[in-house]
């Protein structure tokens, strides 16, 4: 299979500068290597009708493109069964009926990590387990056997965070994200992952997830988030934020793009510019300020 990279947005509202941003470093660092760049619609939850067009459009208008079709999240589930099914066989799974409030006010467990699932249905016998069962719809988690796992990221060094029994499968039948992202990237054949930092800390359960699904980790390179004047993630009270809204004030796609490359210390106008003076030892590693257009 030939090796990849991909973009993989939520289409839960419109694309924004720092996903656009994102998307052209993933790009930059698929092509800049040789791979091949796939697009995903992370549609599992939170999907908006409408969204998915518009982001396309807006990353097509900035030039990012894409090789094959669209992959939908929502037409894969047979395979997230799968993978649930294959670790359920190898006694790594079990049901939780925990809400969140109950989770939240359980003691955690000693030595549990900060925010971790303090295990309540971990062990549960057989009467207990039927009578949960009659109460309400089990979620699937994970039977972790380790309490942290360490990744190798391009950006950010070796990182170790938490791994805990997460969830596999939603109590409503949804896959959970975890999951979805490390059959899809394995399947896909993406064995590159540029995506924004603030997915870094899910980062090790989804390598632990893989290596018991005996599935290669992917290369990691978890770039800087865009954020307003105070420091935090870029939301509608700051302004135009959205491609749609800065092009309907007048600042098209392409515009933005240059500005996105500025910021990256790479010359503008079509990303194949970019792609030529490409070097990701060079990247700022610090969060970007976008202080309007
Ligand atoms: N769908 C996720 C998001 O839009 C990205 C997941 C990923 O790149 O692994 O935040």
């Amino acid at each position: 299979m030939t090796s990849a990279g991909r973009f993989a947005p939520s289409p839960s509202g419109e694309l924004h500068v720092g996903n656009l941003r994102t998307a052209i470093l993933a790009w930059l660092f698929a092509r800049s290597t040789g791979r091949k760049f796939l697009l995903r619609m992370e549609d599992l939850d939170r999907a908006r009708s409408g969204a998915e067009a518009g982001q396309l459009r807006d990353l097509q208008a900035a030039g990012v493109t894409w090789d094959g079709g669209v992959v939908r999240q929502t037409a894969r589930g047979p395979l997230y069964a799968g993978a649930i099914s294959r670790l359920e066989a190898a006694g790594l799974t079990y049901e939780c009926f925990c809400t969140r409030r109950e989770i939240q006010e359980a003691p955690s467990a000693p030595h549990a990590p900060q925010g971790a699932y303090p295990g309540t249905c971990r062990n549960l016998d057989p009467a207990e387990l039927e009578f949960k069962r009659s109460a309400r719809p089990a979620a699937i988690r994970l039977r972790a056997e380790a309490a942290e796992y360490t990744v190798r990221d391009l950006l950010h060094g070796e990182f170790t965070g938490v791994v805990d029994d997460f969830v596999l499968r939603r109590n409503d039948g949804v896959t959970a994200y975890n999951l979805a992202v490390v059959v899809d990237d394995a399947e896909q054949g993406i064995d590159q992952v540029v995506r924004g930092d603030d997915l870094l800390p899910s980062t090790p359960r989804q390598a632990y997830l893989a290596s018991l699904l005996s599935i290669p980790s992917p290369e990691y390179a978890h770039v800087p988030l865009v954020v307003n004047n105070d420091g935090a993630r870029l939301a509608k009270r700051d302004g135009a934020v959205t491609l749609a809204d800065l092009a309907a004030e007048g600042f098209p796609p392409d515009e933005v793009r240059d500005r996105l490359l500025e910021s990256l210390g790479l010359p503008a106008g079509p990303l194949g510019n970019a792609l030529a003076a490409f070097d990701p030892d060079a990247l700022p590693r610090e969060p970007w300020v976008w202080s309007g257009p």
